[in-house]
């Protein structure tokens, strides 16, 4: 829910399914922004609960930290709520389904849109792989907190919510060429959230202060949590991932590999939506030139009529604060180029990286892409 009835929507919910023996979890900064607050609110209702803090302000979705939660479920609680953002939450909904308990998600951005869903991606012996998980049984977003979220963390929940229009592509190409199972339903929930979002800031949103930016973020929040639902919906991400989330787990496997910290999940597949529009742009010139078969050709037609021009969607992307520089990213020129050649081997999906790779284009394809808007 996205209320600003504030957190007793949390006590209301334990009590009416009898949970006793909640744990909260946040970090530093999450319980300054609310962790703080919903421990009063918990204790004001007399309810008896535990925290975890970690120690760390930026904790990964590793073995470590998921370790060091698991040693906090002494107690044995029956829910654990997690008070953050993206990896907190995703190491609380692991535990939850770990321990088979409720997960309730307090979230502090519209960042990610894994709130709603039933998997979780967490870092194994430095890959980052993704696990099933508890999807929560009730999700909290208060507007005023995710208005006063960093600039950063809003943006990325906007690049998040693009990636679902070239996500949306590739699986109407994969549908249409190879019949892989398509359904109009949960696509629609996710096209709903992406186009509501993008109007919302191509009309009102000015400079990030005021009204309108509750508006632009609960948009955003209601959007990521669709997208998320349609993910659990399915039981697998095809809805909200295509090859722009390709590059960005090739790019976050650089950075891990590397020893670096990655930059937010929401802001490389921002990016990485412009480059693959680009792609679409590129494959769209050889198909008028006859270069794709027949079958190709009529697939690729259906499943791109809706696509915006690469040009059209780095505007939005600009005025959401979506960067469109690879430095900005922690990214050099030659790992964007890279990823073009090689994101495509991350997962099995079929992607317009596929239907580039089967024509031997993707070596012309990452010495053609356009890494940065403006240069
Ligand atoms: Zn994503």
């Amino acid at each position: 829910m996205l209320a600003n009835n504030g957190l007793d929507a949390v006590t209301a919910y334990l009590r009416d399914n009898g949970m006793q023996r909640p744990l909260l979890v946040a970090d530093p900064n999450t319980w300054a922004v609310l962790g703080q607050q919903l421990h009063a609110v918990l204790d004001e209702h007399n309810i008896v609960h535990e925290t975890f803090v970690y120690d760390n302000a930026e904790p990964a979705a590793d073995e470590e930290h998921l370790g060091q939660l698991a040693q906090a479920c002494l107690h044995r609680p029956d829910c654990v709520i997690s008070v953050a953002s993206g990896t907190i939450t995703d190491l609380t909904r692991y535990t939850a389904y770990l321990m088979d308990i409720a997960h309730i998600a307090v979230c502090t951005a519209p960042s990610m849109d894994g709130y709603a869903s039933s998997v979780a991606p967490l870092i194994n012996k430095g890959h980052k792989i993704t696990f099933l998980a508890k999807a929560p049984e009730l999700i909290v977003a208060l507007p005023a907190v995710l208005a006063a979220a960093p600039r950063k963390m809003i943006a990325a929940g906007f690049g998040d919510l693009m990636g679902k229009i070239t996500a949306k592509a590739d699986w109407l190409l994969s549908h249409h060429l190879h019949g892989e199972a398509y359904c109009q339903a949960t696509q629609e929930l996710v096209d709903t959230a992406v186009q509501r979002s993008a109007s919302l800031l191509d009309e009102t949103h000015g400079d990030g202060t005021g009204a309108d930016e509750e508006s632009f973020v609960c948009e955003i929040m209601e959007g990521l949590i669709h997208s998320g639902a349609a993910i659990t919906l399915m039981g697998f991400s095809r809805p909200a991932s295509g090859a722009e989330h390709h590059l960005s787990h090739y790019w976050e496997m650089e950075a891990l590999k590397a020893g670096h910290t990655p930059e937010l999940h929401g802001l490389k597949v921002g990016y990485g939506t412009w480059i693959i529009l680009q792609v679409y742009e590129w494959v769209r010139q050889r198909r008028e030139q006859g270069e794709l078969s027949i079958a190709e050709a009529d697939a690729f037609d259906k499943a791109t009529s809706f696509l915006p021009s690469a040009a059209e969607y780095a505007l939005l992307a600009q005025k959401a604060h979506v960067s469109l520089n690879p430095e900005a990213l922690k990214l050099s020129e030659g790992q964007v180029r890279q990823a073009v050649k090689e994101a495509l081997y991350v997962r099995e999906r079929y992607t317009i990286l596929r239907l580039a790779e089967a024509h031997g284009w993707l070596d012309s394809l990452a010495d053609m892409v356009q890494v940065r808007w403006n240069e």
